[in-house]
């Protein structure tokens, strides 16, 4: 749970709003999207254990991390994870977007629309209702030779 890496120098995102590349600095939480000039949240949103028990919003997005644990329930209509996603509790959401990784983990609940990289779906997970789009564009290490 204490797991709060702070890595240092910049790091590069992408604006959830504008799709506008941009460089920040590796501690920040949020900033001004130079592109198209509104404020973004560039931390990862790690919802504690059971508190929230529900996150009911409209909208949910960082630039960062996403992660939904065991006993917490997220129902929003678009959840953005720039970074990746990591759902072990119940996700909702007419869609949710990430441009990298997406782990539904065990006995972790989802309905909805997923557009990722990557998705890793444990076998004891419940999928309902999911239209699934995975890219795999620049997400896995090519290991072998062509
Ligand atoms: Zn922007």
């Amino acid at each position: 749970m204490a797991r709060k890496t702070k890595p240092k120098g910049p790091r590069s995102v992408e604006c959830y709003l504008c799709r506008h590349a941009l460089t920040v600095d590796a501690a920040a939480l949020s900033t001004t999207c130079p592109g198209c000039h509104r404020s973004i949240v560039l931390e990862d949103l790690v919802l504690k254990k059971n508190r929230p028990k529900l996150v009911m919003v409209s909208v949910l997005q960082t630039c960062g991390r996403l992660v939904v644990p065991k006993g917490s329930r997220v129902v929003a209509e678009l959840v953005e994870a720039n970074v990746g996603l990591e759902v072990l509790g119940h996700m909702e959401a007419k869609l949710v977007r990430s441009g990298g990784a997406v782990v539904i983990g065990k006995k972790a609940y989802w309905r909805g629309a997923l557009e990722a990289a990557t998705v890793v779906v444990d076998p004891t997970a419940v999928i309902e209702g999911a239209q699934f789009h995975v890219s795999g564009a620049n997400a896995t290490s090519a290991n072998h030779p062509s």
